[in-house]
């Protein structure tokens, strides 16, 4: 196994929103190199196609906003953090606009604002209905700019280098050569997003499984509620399992589109008076009862009462991939299946990043800050992915670590086999994501809780044997990854002996008030 050394400033590990902003406002304090497991743009925030939240409009007012927030987020959002980001959010969104990303304006060259299920105003901003993308591109051209930003590509990181408490770089896999390259820095930022790839269905692509979380929680900090996994509740049905899922936004529910079943029946209505524009925990619930009840593979929804040039005005994107699938929005309703979509809990941080590492920082979806409590109000990732990690930058010079010899570090062992039966991490892979869909997925149960956590602590000694005797591979690394997530999120739901936001449990099916609190795990010595 080759090994290569390297030095920077600041280590940044991933390559999406919270990544790229925190990168373009720390490059004039050092040197800056990015990793990122994929191509550049391979990252949940090119995905994001609603937009962002932001308190933009003269009827709206922060306390809106974040009292908008709170409810959603089922009485555990921490409510400093949730008036951070709502106030800060607004001017960053403009700071975007100075970079370049062009948001859709609507009359007298207004910005738009859409309406999403859980805000009381309309502000989400937005660029057509390929928000991320918009943002995604127009910050990797802008990073073009600085010669002291590198971006290494097909680079997966697989371990921090940590000493006394304090974090000064990590390990990591090129790839495309299968050399380790050893990254000594000053400040490491974990920026790797989220987990969707833990379940069976999701909307996310694949190089969210997790590893920011493993890589914390293997290094000692805290990780916090994890039990919070929130499922989209419409995202395309398509005969052929896609690895992602095209999601339906939700803002299709905002222009008015309708959640039928297969006899046609309009079923929300049972279930909450906001009809299709509930929060999504409870359409998503809504969904799985129906599909479970009348076992059909989808429900429909329907925007094709909307005028037709107004939907393809709106909503180009969903237009476009929908007829790729033979679904023509204007005219039909759309097969439609709740996928695993966003991770609420997280790497504990204080409010500037700031995890319980020195020189370690987690920022955007990997990140646990408080803000989305029992459940995310639609929009508020990007926000909060923006704002924390401009705060990180803001102070990141009085946390950086000065005094660390990569001389003092050992290499990783050398005595490791290759594993030829790559069988071995695709089966389990597969037997995770499937055992999280069934037992730890929409609807909880005890008993199934429990089978699967039986499973999960035997998958990871497995797991862990087979990472300290082979090869490092990108295989055994996201396994690692998906094993230690599936494990953090069952444990977490078995703690969680009530139903709140995200996490419904038919057994506990109650919120109680001496659950009102968060579940913090840590890694036993
Ligand atoms: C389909 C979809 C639609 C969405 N729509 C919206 C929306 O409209 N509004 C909203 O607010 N939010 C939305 N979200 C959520 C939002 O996009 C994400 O929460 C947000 O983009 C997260 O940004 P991030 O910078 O934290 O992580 P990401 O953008 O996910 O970036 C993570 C990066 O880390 C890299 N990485 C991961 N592990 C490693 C490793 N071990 N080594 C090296 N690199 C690694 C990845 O390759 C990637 O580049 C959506 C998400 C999806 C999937």
């Amino acid at each position: 196994m080759e090994t290569r050394r390297i030095k920077t400033d600041f280590l940044i590990i991933g390559s999406g929103l919270s990544a790229l902003n925190f990168a373009l406002r720390v490059c004039n304090k050092g040197s800056v190199l990015i990793l990122t497991k994929k191509e550049k743009t391979d990252a949940n925030t090119n995905y994001a196609q609603g937009g962002i939240a932001a308190v933009l409009n003269k009827d709206d007012s922060f306390a809106s906003h974040t009292e908008d927030t709170c409810k959603t987020g089922a009485g555990l959002c921490v409510k400093e953090a949730v008036e951070i980001m709502v106030k800060e959010g607004p001017t960053l969104i403009k700071d975007l606009m100075g970079w370049g990303v062009d948001f859709t304006k609507g009359k007298n060259s207004n910005l738009e604002l859409w309406k999403e299920g859980g805000h009381s105003r309309r502000r989400i901003v937005h660029s057509g209905d390929f928000t991320g993308r918009e943002i995604e591109k127009t910050l990797i051209s802008a990073i073009k700019n600085y010669s002291n930003i590198r971006i290494f590509e097909h680079h997966i990181a697989f371990e921090l280098i940590s000493s006394n408490g304090a974090i000064h770089g990590a390990l990591a896999l090129d790839v495309s050569t299968g050399e380790i390259i050893q990254v000594f820095s000053k400040i490491t930022m974990l920026a790797t997003g989220g987990a969707g790839q833990v379940y069976q269905h999701t909307s996310n692509p694949s190089v969210a499984t997790g590893d920011g979380i493993a890589l914390a929680y293997n290094a000692g900090c805290r990780i916090v509620d994890m039990e919070f996994f929130q499922f989209h509740p419409t995202t395309l049905w398509t005969p052929e399992h896609m690895e992602k899922q095209f999601l339906i936004s939700e803002a299709v529910r905002g222009e008015g589109a309708i959640l039928t079943d297969c006899d046609g029946y309009r079923f929300m209505k049972d279930f909450d008076e906001r009809m299709e524009l509930a929060p999504r925990d409870i359409v998503a619930r809504a969904c799985d009862s129906i599909l479970k009840e009348k076992g059909c593979d989808y429900v429909f929804l329907n925007i094709s009462h909307k005028d037709s040039a107004y939907i393809k005005k709106i909503f180009p994107n969903i237009y476009k991939e929908c007829l790729k699938h033979s679904i023509d929005i204007t005219k039909e309703p759309i097969p439609v299946v709740p996928a695993a979509h966003y991770m609420c809990g997280g790497v504990y941080t204080d409010f500037y990043g700031r995890t319980d590492l020195r020189g370690l920082l987690a920022v955007g979806e990997v990140a646990f800050t408080g803000v989305h409590g029992a459940n995310r109000l639609a929009s508020n990732s990007l926000l909060e992915a923006l704002v924390f990690s401009t705060r990180a930058a803001n102070i990141v010079k009085e946390w950086q670590i000065n005094n660390y010899s990569d001389k003092s570090f050992k290499s990783p062992d050398e005595k490791r086999s290759r594993i030829e039966e790559s069988v071995l991490a695709i089966h389990t892979k597969k037997e995770i994501k499937q055992t999280m869909w069934d037992y730890v997925g929409i609807v909880r149960r005890d008993y199934l809780l429990n089978r699967a956590m039986r499973r999960f602590k035997l998958y990871l000694g497995e797991i862990e044997e087979l990472y300290r005797n082979s090869y490092i591979s990108k295989d055994i690394i996201e396994l690692r990854s998906l094993a230690t997530v599936a494990y953090l999120i069952t444990k977490s739901a078995l703690n969680r002996k009530e139903s709140r936001g995200l996490n419904y449990n038919k057994d506990h099916p109650e919120k109680k008030d001496e659950f009102k609190k968060h579940t913090f795990l840590k890694k036993e010595e």
